[in-house]
């Protein structure tokens, strides 16, 4: 039996707005799970129902066999860590650290080897006597997390913890929490709103929109196996490309310009979608410079727009036939702005949506 079990969840806020619809995910124990999706998707929701710090509507929610709907957030051996750390402003790292063993009544003792093993883990053994307030964001935040490792619980809850960091202490953190989790092997369950945070640390994503699950997977997963638009638009940086058409006698046809379907699909499949839409996409990174002549890809002409060097690419802002595009290039292959550029999608590189659905259609394997 999977260490978490959420059958069928569901959350109706007594204002009447339902959060949540029929959440369902059996967790393992020892995963690292992240919850991923936009603003307002019902990630905290699902978070704080799993805390108990929510009342679950409708559902039913079991950790290690038992039943724990009605279970108050201490009975459920739960530690969260939250967005703003919550740490004790008057207090030292080490009574931060030491707070909620002290109030367990652990000998002094053992506190001061825990205390001191866990700031180990995190490399906050030189800043113990001092207060928060003499912390950067970063450590501040590390106590936060030591605050919850300490503990030993179960499973940990991380609700965006890193959002108050800047961007190179978020990336240093995200190693250090994944290191932590390998560490000390706990069940974690992390929200964010960030699919690069999701994509390095999760063992599998769960990806939410408008209070539904959209699809569970590895990162892997969701990065080459998209169930649908959503799921292929969100994760990865910059998005995938996406070209609205219609099935024309087996060819998808948008603006001046037409693709032969047979190179991805099968006939039958074509065949179904005859003078029907369909979503085609391509991620920036899976374009090639191309002559003109393929044999194994689409050619695309376009007009470059912008171009963003990064260092190791060049984001290109291109226009094909009136769509605008991003493509991934070489930073030495880097295009003129107004310029034509003229390049390749490997027939294995491509995803095709259902206009209507939006749910993928599955390619021909190549
Ligand atoms: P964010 O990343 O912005 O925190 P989220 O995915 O975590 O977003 P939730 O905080 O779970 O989203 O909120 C989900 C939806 O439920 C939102 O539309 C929000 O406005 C609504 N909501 C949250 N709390 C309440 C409440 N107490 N009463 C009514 N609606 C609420």
């Amino acid at each position: 039996m999977s260490y978490l079990i959420l059958k069928d969840i569901n959350k109706i806020y007594p204002n009447g707005f339902h959060a949540v619809h029929n959440f369902n995910l059996e967790i393992e124990k020892g995963e690292f799970i992240v919850f991923v999706g936009p603003s307002g998707c019902g990630k905290s929701t699902t978070l704080r129902m799993i805390a108990g710090l929510e009342q679950i509507t409708k559902g039913d929610f079991y950790i290690d066999g038992e039943y724990c709907n009605d279970k108050g957030p201490r009975e459920r051996g739960i530690a969260m860590v939250f967005q703003s750390y919550a740490l004790y402003p008057h207090m030292s790292v080490y009574d931060n650290l030491a707070f909620s063993l002290t109030l367990q009544g652990i000998d002094e003792d053992i506190i001061e080897e825990k205390v001191k093993a866990t700031a180990e883990i995190l490399g906050l053994t030189d800043y113990l006597d001092r207060k928060p307030r003499a912390l950067s964001g970063g450590q501040r935040q590390r106590v936060a997390v030591g605050r919850a490792i300490i503990r030993k619980v179960g499973v940990f809850l991380m609700d965006e913890p890193l959002s108050n960091l800047d961007a190179k202490q978020r990336v240093t953190m995200r190693s250090e929490i994944t290191q932590i989790h390998r560490a000390t092997g706990a069940t974690t369950i992390y929200v964010t709103h960030d699919q690069t945070e999701a994509m390095t640390m999760a063992d599998r994503i769960v990806v939410m929109k408008d209070g539904y699950i959209q699809q569970v997977g590895t990162p892997y997963e969701l990065y080459f196996k998209p169930v649908n638009v959503f799921v292929a638009g969100f994760i990865g940086e910059p998005p995938m490309n996406f070209i609205t058409g219609s099935v024309e006698g087996g060819k998808f046809y948008f603006g001046e310009e037409n693709l032969d379907l047979s190179k991805v699909l099968d006939a039958e499949v074509i065949k179904k979608y005859e003078g029907k839409e369909m979503v085609f996409g391509f991620r920036p990174e899976s374009i090639r410079l191309s002559d003109g002549e393929e044999s194994d890809a689409y050619v695309f002409n376009s007009t470059v727009e912008l171009t963003e060097l990064l260092g190791d690419n060049t984001n290109v802002y291109a226009d094909i036939d009136g769509i605008k595009s991003i493509l991934k290039v070489n930073p030495h292959d880097t295009p003129k702005i107004d310029s034509s550029f003229t390049f390749a999608v490997p027939y294995k590189s491509v995803y095709i949506f259902d206009k209507e659905t939006e749910e993928v259609i599955p390619t021909i394997e190549q």
